[in-house]
């Protein structure tokens, strides 16, 4: 009997001579269902395979509904469920279905609202008006084996190049309370060496420019002195507090008008299903990034997502300019600036108010410590 749900479609609608009119229910829509289908559950097994199956939907690259086939990390004792909420032929339908299933819907959602399922993102940026990721020039914010990435300065610089980046603005960690694994002053130094290295031998096909992650202090200010924020792009961000329920406008104003700071990176702080970012007057912090000329960065690592749409729309009414991030930590993650293209999309923000979409003299203007071609 199970045997027949692994065909998604013949299980469903299909089998009563019912045709799909494309998309039935989206991934996004049932991954959240069956995020709820797991909160309903206590902890064990049960709970563990339907949040399982949930991100398998959620990072799906392609609409499911029209499949033939559900993820390979779908647990099989699910397909009988998953394969009557697919043929919900409509959101109150799901709904329902969800509700016979999970009870009310209960609290929780806060820390998945505004994300994107990986089928989503495909659409999103597939879309003529949409930001391309194919255009990118430069690929930012990526980290490499001198703080938490899983690769060398190098294996990135040339992963960069794959994608067919021009320019690229690498940013690990410094070392602040949250990251032993940063780079200490003569961390710095000697990343800074190995750029310049790159840049003598390979600088024609891809620009190397050094960034670095810098932690916002509880107060605002920055971990990392003045005179080492000089020529390299200072990448501001909160990894502490994110759990505090208080304001925390003063400090993100604090820190955007730092001198130095490049951009400000992931500022809620959010992390799917697990947090939903800290509080402020964000009117009024991107204000503040407008007037002191810092970036806005919209940090494509799923899980991050940061700034949402709303917010990233917010910001650009504010006056604001951006910068995509994939944040990657492996060469295949610096596919994720594709993610931050497709929220920049739906927050109605245009490649003319993103930096990545310009060539490297941009860069230059105002940074005369830079060292640029
Ligand atoms: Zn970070
Ligand atoms: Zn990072």
């Amino acid at each position: 009997m199970a045997e027949r749900y692994h065909d998604g479609a013949a299980g469903g609608a299909a089998a009563h001579g019912l045709q799909y009119p494309g998309a039935v229910v989206s991934n996004a829509e049932l991954a959240e269902a069956l995020f709820q289908l797991a909160e309903s559950h206590p902890a064990g097994e049960r709970r563990l395979a339907f949040l399982r199956a949930a991100y398998a939907v959620f990072d799906h690259p392609r609409e499911l509904a029209p499949a033939r086939r559900w993820p390979e990390a779908v647990p099989l004792e699910l397909l009988p469920t998953l394969a009557m909420l697919r043929a919900c032929r409509t959101r109150d339908a799901l709904a329902a279905a969800t509700e016979r299933f999970a009870g009310p819907r209960r609290h929780g959602a806060a820390a998945r609202e505004g994300f994107l399922s990986a089928a989503e993102v495909a659409r999103v940026i597939a879309s003529p008006a949409a930001p391309s990721p194919a255009r990118l020039r430069g690929a930012v914010h990526w980290h490499t084996r001198a703080s938490d990435g899983a690769a060398t300065l190098e294996a990135m610089a040339r992963a960069c190049q794959r994608r067919g980046a021009s320019w690229a603005v690498v940013a690990d960690h410094t070392r602040g309370l949250e990251c032993v694994n940063g780079l200490d002053g003569e961390g710095i130094e000697l990343q800074r060496l190995a750029v310049a290295a790159w840049n003598r031998r390979r600088g024609e096909e891809l620009w190397l420019v050094q960034g670095l992650e810098a932690e916002i202090l509880d107060d605002g200010r920055l971990d990392l002195p003045r005179a080492a924020r000089e020529g390299v792009l200072v990448l501001a961000a909160v990894h502490t507090g994110l759990r505090d329920r208080r304001d925390q406008t003063a400090r993100l104003v604090r820190a955007v008008e730092e001198p130095g700071v490049w951009a400000l990176a992931h500022p809620q702080g959010r992390l799917f299903e697990r947090r939903p970012g800290i509080r402020a007057n964000w009117e009024v912090v991107f204000a503040a990034a407008a007037a002191a000329g810092v970036l806005l960065e919209i940090n494509g690592f799923p899980r991050r997502q940061d700034l949402d749409p709303t917010l990233a729309g917010l910001a650009a009414a504010a006056g604001a300019r951006f910068v995509l991030a994939s944040d990657a930590h492996h060469p295949h993650h610096l596919a994720f600036d594709a993610t931050a293209a497709a929220l920049a999309a739906r927050a109605g923000v245009g490649e003319g108010a993103i930096v990545n979409f310009e060539t490297l003299d941009h860069l230059a203007a105002g940074r005369p410590d830079l060292a640029l071609p």
